[in-house]
């Protein structure tokens, strides 16, 4: 057959490192998380990288993003689809407007080219092509795609859209040319001129569709399809948009080869109907006044009507859970306290009297409120800092159950590093222009200095549920709906 006869290629190029290699699938679960929540269809994906040098880039490459560009970090997208591009798969990546998406494909397709027998005299290429709904598009992702080629190789780009000078185009793509970027009408065009002497896909092995949403909206798929039929069929091709309807998905899956779908989930992790709150001292003292200052405006308002709002205190361990009971019993204050170091009917009685105490006050670790439902529950205190994203989704979620509201406030210390990190991820901009100049900037601060802890190695978000992080966190989201 025809494939046979194809010439060989090299597709999978990503070598995963030892780092990343090393590190838990919880590790990996938070760590998704906290590349604002990315969700993968299909199977192999690589695990994601944190930093551009995991990717194994020439030396010219990364001076150009570090220095040239000064992109500190890949963004959620680049993170995410390099590595499983790199490694030769077929990638659908849906992230939003400005995420970085072009870059996703640009490095690893460069790098795939790179290893290519060069183009012959007699051959004019392309070997990568990028489609592009419009001109526009087509000329700004050439551009983008410039600044990788120079000055750095030897490689030509060109673009041709229907709105540019034809004769230009023709006289270019005589002299050779290893990418193109084109509209899809355009690319016909040109493939058909000189009866394919002009341009031809045999050479061609990375397609890219970009901005697949508008291809399809502007009615390109018959375009493209007729396209692929000229390419061989073991191309490697991607497809990135920012949004992905019914009808692309049917469209991707006659185009691609078992792809990997990858997905930023740009909607919060933290459930809507909760406004996140978030109050940040220097020791545990003024951590202390701070709770009893909550405590004492909730159980003013609430006495004011009617209402049932009860409250769920987080505490990490048994000690200081009976340590703050203390504290409070002191300060006149009724609560009930609940951790693994109480026998189960001790804490089954105590449960039960919170439920039916309006405006009651629960004590407790997280551990012992997993799968609680109390629905009259309208304020979340966590006054010790999570460790993990599962773990404030879990904390965060005894509020807010079915379709009420809620609140969950963060009592934080100003060391409690990792709590910020995930905190500055969750809370959404309207929450943080909520907070004083003064929290936000340690929030910031903090945040930051985690992240590139994180980067170094230094420091790590782990301890999630025993090891099935997210698995259980999902279980946890289906009872609630
Ligand atoms: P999209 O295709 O997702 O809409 P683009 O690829 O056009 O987004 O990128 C949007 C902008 O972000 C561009 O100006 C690009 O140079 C810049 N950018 C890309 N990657 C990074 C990064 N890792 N860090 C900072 N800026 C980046
Ligand atoms: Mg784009």
């Amino acid at each position: 057959t025809q494939t046979q006869k194809l010439e060989p290629f090299v597709k999978d190029f990503y070598i995963e490192p030892e780092e990343i290699k090393n590190m838990s699938e919880t590790e990996i679960d938070e760590l998704r998380l906290g590349l604002d929540n990315v969700k993968i269809k299909g199977q192999g994906c690589p695990r994601p990288i944190v930093k551009w040098s995991q990717l194994g880039l020439t030396t010219d490459i990364m001076d150009l993003i570090t220095k040239e560009f000064a992109f500190v970090s890949p963004t959620p997208i680049q993170a995410q689809a390099i590595p499983a591009i790199m490694a030769g798969r077929d990638v659908i990546g849906i992230s939003k407007t400005g995420s970085g998406k072009t870059v996703s494909f640009l490095l690893p397709l460069l790098r795939q080219i790179k290893a290519l027998r060069p183009l012959t005299s007699g051959e004019t290429g392309p070997m990568g092509l990028i489609l592009a709904p419009t001109r526009e598009l087509a000329v700004q992702i050439h551009e983008e795609t410039e600044k990788f080629l120079n000055p750095v190789s030897k490689l030509r780009s060109i673009c041709c859209t229907g709105g540019s000078e034809l004769k230009q185009q023709i006289k270019e793509l005589k002299k050779g040319v290893e990418i193109v970027v084109a509209t899809p009408g355009r690319f016909i065009d040109l493939l058909t001129l000189n009866s394919g002497k002009l341009l031809n896909t045999e050479r061609v092995t990375f397609v890219v569709m970009d901005e697949a949403d508008r291809l399809f909206d502007l009615g390109f798929e018959p375009q493209i399809t007729e396209i692929m039929k000229t390419i061989r069929p073991d191309k490697q091709c991607v497809l990135f948009s920012a949004t992905f309807p019914t009808k692309l998905k049917s469209f991707a899956s006659r185009i691609l080869d078992r792809p990997i779908s990858i997905t930023i989930n740009s909607k919060s992790l933290i459930n809507e109907n909760i406004e996140q709150q978030l109050r940040i001292y220097d020791n545990d003292e003024s951590k202390f006044e701070g709770l009893l200052d909550i405590l004492r405006k909730q159980t003013q308002m609430s006495s004011d009507d009617e209402r049932d709002e009860k409250i769920i205190v987080f505490l990490s361990s048994q000690q200081i859970c009976d340590l703050i009971y203390y504290r409070l019993q002191e300060q006149n204050y009724t609560t009930y306290a609940i951790h693994a170091g109480k026998p189960y009917n001790e804490r089954a009685s105590s449960l039960e009297k919170f439920k039916n105490t309006k405006n009651g006050i629960l004590l407790c670790t997280e551990v012992l409120s997993r799968g609680l439902n109390v629905p009259e529950v309208s304020l979340v205190i966590i006054y010790n800092a999570v460790k993990t994203f599962a773990q404030y989704v879990h904390t965060t979620g005894r509020t807010a159950r079915g379709d009420k509201h809620g609140t969950a406030v963060t009592l934080l210390l100003s060391d409690e590093l990792a709590a910020s990190y995930i905190l500055n991820k969750s809370l959404r901009d309207t929450e943080i222009e909520l907070l004083d100049e003064g929290t936000i900037e340690k929030l910031k601060a903090m945040a930051n200095k985690f992240d590139s802890g994180m980067k170094t190695g230094k420091y790590r978000l782990t301890k999630g549920f025993g090891g099935k992080g997210l698995e259980h966190m999902e279980k946890l989201n289906d009872e609630k709906h």
